[in-house]
Parts: structure tokens; C-alpha cells; sequence
């Protein structure tokens, strides 16, 4: 399939699942509501994964879909990904201003001159608020932390795939500890990620990826990331059997966060981070790609794992 090929079939189950009344379309690409089926499918996928991974001993943390400004600024997020980044502002000036906006609000003209930025900005991935809340905790424990995170998370690609969304939520392990800790966690977690998925039917690949980091250094990061093997991928396919799409993630910062937030070990080091993301809404629309759209017909064991 070529590209052209790709994004009409991106359309095609965009609309199909606009109609089947699964996605609640806004009139902005990447920006949905879900109906009560969908919403289903989520709740029991986040269950599913609570069953795999609950037992070992996570903190459970939930933060609303934004971030403390400062800690997105320490995060180098800006960085890596200027172009996905979502900074929420708000009105800033006087009452003059005020009647300039409605104005210009009135003339159809840009009334955003006098946005300012707040202290908040929105959640590119629902592990960031933890490493500055562990960091101002002190060193770690001897065995290390690991957190359970849950969240929406903004990013600015807007696109017809309805697998690229603007707005969706992801769950999340969190592993930090010492390089041992963290990489075990990655390996256990790839091997729990397949027999999971697995578990729901569906055709699945594990392949190395790269985040794509902004601009012609960015190119150099995404290959130094793939060349070590940092990031890997559950990937299914949802709209193109040729490009299957990343539902789960999991990557190894190394001690990337270790280092950007003082984050130390037991016995001194610096902390290695790892974590695991669930996709919640790449792996409904799979589900519902490779299942169909009612869920009362999903094959049995689908339905048992899922349901009980
Ligand atoms: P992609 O390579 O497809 O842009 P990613 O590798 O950048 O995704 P991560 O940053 O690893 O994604 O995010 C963790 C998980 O969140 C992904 O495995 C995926 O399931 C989900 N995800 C990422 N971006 C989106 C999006 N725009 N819409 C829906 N789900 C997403
Ligand atoms: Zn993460």
C-alpha cells in the first residue's frame, strides 16, 4: 500500500467507526468522544492490564492531564518535541483588551494576542509528572520504585487516522532503580506485553522504534535510540496490515531522568528509568478492527478475558 493508500484507509475506519457511533467526532482531527461500548473496552483493557501487572507492589499515582509548567520546562521535553507540545494559556490583559478580543472574536479575527502562558501544561505521556515526584522524595529505596500512572495525554499531530489522536489516554509502569532493576523490568514487561496481547487474539509484532524527536539532530537521536535498542514496540495493525501501529511501548531512558532530576539510588548512583505504555485507545480500535464493532460477537475467549 502506498501512502495514498494509507491515509484513505485511515478515513475509511475513521468514518466507519463515526458511524458504527464508537467515535464522537468534534469537527477536529484527533479529537473524539467515545461511546459507552468504547468506554467498555477501555475499562476492561485498563483491567486486563491491573491483572498482569498488579501483584507487583506498584504505588498507584493519578494526575490530572496536565503538567506544573516548570517541571515541563526541566523535562527538555521542548528539546526533543517542540512540535507536539501543548502549553494551555490563558487571558492576560485588561478590560480594554477585553473589548479588543471581543472584537476581534466579532470581525473573525486572531484574539489571541493576549493569551499568556499559565503554570500549566498539558501531559505529552503519563510518566512525567512521576520522576520530578520521585526526585523530591530523596534516594530510593534498596529495591527501587515502580509506579502505576494513568493518564490523558496531549499531543499536537493532528491526523485522520483515528489511531492518532490529539487527545488520548495511557497507562503506564514505571520502573526506577538501578540499570538491573530497570532493565529486568523491561525485559519481564516485553514478555508480558506479548503473552497479554496475545491473550486478546489479535495478529502482534515486537520491533525496535524511535521516538521522533524534532529536526535534523533529532534524526541523529532517533537513530542512536534505534541503534541501542532503547525503544521497542507491541505494534498490530489497525488501518494498514503493511504499517501495523504501536500499541504498547516500551522504552529505557537509560539515566536520562536519573540525571535531569537528581534522581538517586540506594547506594548513591544515579537512578535508570524504564517504562511500559499501554495505548488505551490504539488498543480499543484494534479490538474493534480486528473483532468487529459489536462486542457481544467477539469470539468467546476474547470476551472471557476481557469480561471474565
Ligand atoms: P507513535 O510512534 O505511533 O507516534 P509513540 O511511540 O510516540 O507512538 P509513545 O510515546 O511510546 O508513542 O506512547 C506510548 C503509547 O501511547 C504508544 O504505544 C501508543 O499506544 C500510545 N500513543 C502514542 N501516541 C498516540 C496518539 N497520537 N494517539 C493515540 N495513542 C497514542
Ligand atoms: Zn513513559
Amino acid at each position: 500500500m502506498n501512502m495514498v493508500d494509507i491515509t484513505a484507509a485511515q478515513a475509511a475506519y475513521r468514518d466507519e467507526l463515526v458511524d458504527a457511533g464508537l467515535l464522537i467526532p468534534t469537527g477536529v482531527d484527533g479529537l473524539y468522544g467515545r461511546s459507552g461500548v468504547f468506554e467498555d473496552v477501555v475499562e476492561r483493557f485498563d483491567a486486563l492490564v491491573t491483572r498482569w501487572g498488579g501483584r507487583d507492589g506498584a504505588e498507584v499515582m493519578r494526575f490530572p492531564p496536565a503538567l506544573n509548567r516548570q517541571y515541563f520546562e526541566e523535562s527538555e521535553y521542548l528539546k526533543s518535541f517542540p512540535h507536539l507540545a501543548g502549553t494551555i494559556h490563558s487571558f492576560g490583559g485588561d478590560e480594554k483588551a477585553h473589548r479588543t478580543l471581543l472584537r476581534r472574536l466579532e470581525e473573525g479575527q486572531d484574539w489571541t494576542e493576549d493569551q499568556v502562558a499559565t503554570d500549566v501544561v498539558m501531559t505529552p505521556a503519563a510518566c512525567y509528572p512521576v520522576y520530578p515526584t520521585i526526585a523530591r522524595r530523596g534516594p530510593l529505596p534498596g529495591e527501587g520504585k515502580l509506579i502505576d500512572v494513568f493518564s490523558y495525554c496531549f499531543r499536537h499531530e493532528p491526523s485522520i487516522d483515528p489511531a492518532r489522536m490529539q487527545l488520548f489516554r495511557m497507562r503506564e509502569y514505571i520502573r526506577i532503580g538501578t540499570p538491573d532493576q530497570v532493565v529486568e523490568f523491561r525485559e519481564l514487561w516485553l514478555e508480558r506485553g506479548r503473552e497479554m496481547m496475545g491473550s486478546l487474539d489479535m495478529p502482534l509484532d515486537v520491533d525496535v522504534a524511535n521516538d521522533p524527536f524534532f529536526g535534523r539532530a533529532g534524526a541523529m537521536l532517533s537513530n542512536s535510540q534505534r541503534e541501542q535498542k532503547l525503544k521497542f514496540e507491541l505494534l498490530i495493525p489497525i488501518t494498514s496490515r503493511e504499517k501495523p501501529t504501536a500499541c504498547l511501548s516500551f522504552n529505557y531512558h537509560q539515566d536520562h531522568f536519573g540525571h535531569l532530576w537528581d534522581i538517586h539510588t540506594a547506594d548513591g548512583g544515579v537512578a535508570h528509568t524504564a517504562c511500559v505504555g499501554f495505548g488505551m485507545e490504539r488498543v480499543a480500535l484494534a479490538l474493534f478492527r480486528h473483532h468487529g464493532f459489536d462486542t457481544a460477537a467477539w469470539p468467546a475467549s476474547v470476551r472471557k478475558v476481557l469480561w471474565g
